[in-house]
């Protein structure tokens, strides 16, 4: 089985939720457990936060969803086109925020990397940011055609 979605969003936290859900959605045919389930919903609510928080800092924008599943492998991509982030190495280390009067923890990055089984950043000030994650599924036999 291969299936392919795109779905973009306004840049509002109300989507972040959004997001999880569709996800979680999108998975189900691969059977997913509650753990995995978890871990791609967190990854996947991080990156859209990220963008809407620091991509578009209030500004209007469209943060771009897209995923395919195949195999019971996840491809997801998050991309907005805001204000991109200036060194990506250092962004992705743990603790490491540029917004701690917001109270973040500066864990986002982290948390991806933990929960999902690749991470990749790509990423230019001004032009905007492309998270790339894959998440392998365990027990996809069961419901797979
Ligand atoms: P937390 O996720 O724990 O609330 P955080 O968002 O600051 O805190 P990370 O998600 O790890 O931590 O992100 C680290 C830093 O990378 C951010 O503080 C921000 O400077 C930068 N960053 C992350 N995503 C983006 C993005 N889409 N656009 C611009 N900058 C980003
Ligand atoms: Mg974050």
């Amino acid at each position: 089985m291969r299936n392919e979605m795109k779905l973009e969003l306004d840049a509002l936290s109300v989507n972040e939720a959004f997001a999880r859900v569709v996800v979680a959605a999108f998975v189900t045919p691969v059977n997913p457990t509650l753990e995995e389930l978890a871990d791609v919903k967190t990854a996947v609510s991080e990156a859209v936060t990220n963008a809407v928080i620091h991509g578009y800092d209030k500004a209007q924008g469209k943060v771009m969803l897209r995923g395919i599943l195949q195999d019971g492998l996840l491809h997801i991509e998050v991309e907005d086109r805001g204000k991109g982030i200036e060194d990506v190495e250092k962004a992705m280390e743990p603790l490491f925020t540029t917004r701690p009067e917001l109270e973040r923890s500066g864990m986002g990055f982290s948390f991806m990397e933990a929960f999902m089984d690749h991470l990749e950043v790509r990423s230019k000030p001004g032009e905007g940011t492309l998270v790339i994650m894959e998440k392998r599924f365990q027990n996809r036999e069961q419901d797979e055609e």
